[in-house]
């Protein structure tokens, strides 16, 4: 072959394809591995699948055959929706999807090598790598709580048996007895969860006549998301059922007790019949073993990719991910999952890549059909993802209104998890 100038540039095109595209060269199709099956996860793998029309393996490893929504949990809490119709399968992200699913932890990146190792002892090797494994608890960040103690005094920040317990010991709480909740320190999972929670127990308090109790919240804030709409609901629902103690007021959580069922602060010691201990939060664990943390415990990331700041054949999505304006909600996961898939498909597959745009929007549910939201659009800038608009309820709407919220959280929910699991 005669070489000439076209022909060399196109010979070092298509070098700079191969070394983008390894598997295909290779004869066999790129390997996309997502580890954790959650809001991001199950959405990443479910797009990656549905949009690469098998031209790419897509293999989703996650522990556990079900998942149950932490989003609808409180409303579970509340009596409002049953733990099944909380709970999904894989079965149609494998059946329909062609998705590999594997119910094994990932125990371990070798980013060098492009191996995930699992907990059954095999390891899967990787073109790109999503990474979505959600919030690891500090335990230590409240003295005296432990995995042993949220037993006792349950977290229920993870969804499952914890949110079943939260739950049992709730309805069998006695009249006059108080819950004390410690609320978690910024940044954690869904900035309105732990106030739509405490509406929701007051809610159970309330409707099973057991007005006597009160659900005290020690924060460690001095403010909190959506708050003049909570302080509304409640002192109009739930009268002197609800007191809120921020921490200039109570001086800081000194320890926990789960044995005696007290929360001592600097202010006072709070007797707890029932005790929901949120402590601080960072990136699944995962995440930090494989340095994709920054020292603030979750993954920079590439504003318009959500490519890791730390490796460009990864990709951190959902709560794990330092994701600039956006919140660590499961809209925000699902939403940042598809902007992860796009791009990875863009990067194996050679198909169009448009530029990413983020939302999010959270609803809480204060009393039945007293519904609130606040939420936002996002763009990337080269610095983080910025909010371009937002929205939220005001105090003083009318029911008609709050209903149509109410209502509109439910049509997210169905729409969301037939997003995440397929319909
Ligand atoms: C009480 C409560 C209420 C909430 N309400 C809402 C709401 O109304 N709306 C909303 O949008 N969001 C809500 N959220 C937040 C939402 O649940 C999270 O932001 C969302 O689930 C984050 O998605 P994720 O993919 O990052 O993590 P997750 O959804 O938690 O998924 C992580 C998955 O990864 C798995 N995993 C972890 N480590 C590994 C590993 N090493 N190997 C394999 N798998 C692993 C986990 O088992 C899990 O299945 C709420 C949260 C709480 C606690």
């Amino acid at each position: 072959m005669r070489l000439t100038r076209r022909s060399l540039l196109a010979s070092a095109s298509a070098a700079a394809a191969t070394l983008a595209l390894p598997s295909i060269v290779r004869g066999a199709n790129p390997r996309v591995v997502v580890i954790g099956g959650g809001a991001g996860g199950a959405t990443a793998a479910r797009y990656l699948a549905k949009d690469s029309k098998g031209a790419l393996d897509v293999t989703l490893v996650t522990p556990e055959p079900q998942f149950t929504t932490c989003f609808f949990s409180n409303l579970y809490l509340g009596g409002y929706r049953t733990f099944e119709s909380i709970t999904h399968d894989y079965k149609t992200l494998e059946g329909t999807f062609g998705i590999k699913v594997v119910h094994a932890m990932a125990s371990a990146i070798d980013r060098d090598a492009r191996t995930v190792a699992l907990s059954d002892g095999s390891s899967l090797g990787y073109d790109r790598l999503v990474v979505s494994p959600g919030i690891d608890l500090k335990w230590e960040s409240v003295p005296g709580y432990s995995e042993a103690a949220s037993e006792i005094m349950p977290h229920a920040w993870k969804a499952g048996p914890q949110t079943q317990l939260l739950k049992a010991k709730l309805d069998a709480l006695a009249d006059g007895e108080n819950i004390v909740m410690v609320a978690p320190p910024n940044p954690y999972r869904c900035p309105p969860g732990p106030y739509e929670r405490v509406s929701m127990m007051a809610h159970v308090l309330k409707a099973s006549g057991r007005t006597r109790s009160k659900v005290i919240v020690l924060d460690p804030k001095e403010k909190y998301s959506k708050q003049g709409l909570f302080a509304e609901g409640w002192e109009k629902h739930y009268p002197g059922m609800v007191e809120w103690i921020p921490a200039s007021i109570h001086g800081g959580i000194e320890s926990v007790d789960p044995a005696a069922g007290t929360v001592t602060t600097s202010l006072d010691t709070f007797k707890a019949g029932l005790g929901n201990i949120i402590p601080a939060q960072s990136a699944g664990s995962i995440a930090l073993s494989a340095g994709l943390a920054d020292d603030s415990g979750f993954c920079p990331i590439v504003p318009a990719s959500m490519q890791s700041r730390m490796d460009e054949n990864i990709y951190v999505i959902g709560d794990a991910c330092i994701a600039g304006d956006m919140p660590k909600s499961g809209y925000s996961a699902n939403s940042q999952a598809k902007v992860a898939a796009m791009a990875i498909r863009g990067a194996l597959t050679g198909s169009r890549v448009f530029p990413a745009k983020y939302s999010n929007t959270c609803w809480s549910l204060i009393e039945t059909e007293d519904g609130i939201k606040v939420g936002a659009s996002y763009e990337p800038t080269d610095e983080k993802i910025a909010s371009s608009s937002s929205f939220i309820s005001k105090t003083g709407e009318d029911a008609a209104l709050r209903k149509a919220t109410f209502e509109e959280s439910l049509g997210w929910y169905a729409g969301i998890t037939a997003d995440m699991f397929g319909a």
